[in-house]
């Protein structure tokens, strides 16, 4: 189960995603808020938000999507 969090604040408990390409970056299809906008997956070992955009954590995220990516292509 992976908790995605939008923008707007609205947050979903997926158990499932299908990872697709949306204006050049993956993102959930079932993730779709109803504001419009797809929301982020969110780590959930409870790391404080405000480290989000370190490059370290960016980085890994950026490669948790790959391996997502790859597990859906294979
Ligand atoms: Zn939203």
């Amino acid at each position: 189960m992976t908790r995605y969090k939008c923008e707007c604040g609205k947050e979903k408990d997926l158990a499932k995603a299908t990872i697709v390409l949306i204006d050049g970056k993956w993102v959930a299809k079932e993730a779709l808020c109803e504001c419009g906008l797809y929301m982020d997956s969110k780590p959930t070992e409870g790391m404080p938000s405000l480290k989000r955009t370190e490059p370290s954590l960016s980085k890994k995220n950026d490669r948790l999507w790959k391996d997502t990516k790859e597990k859906f292509l294979n």
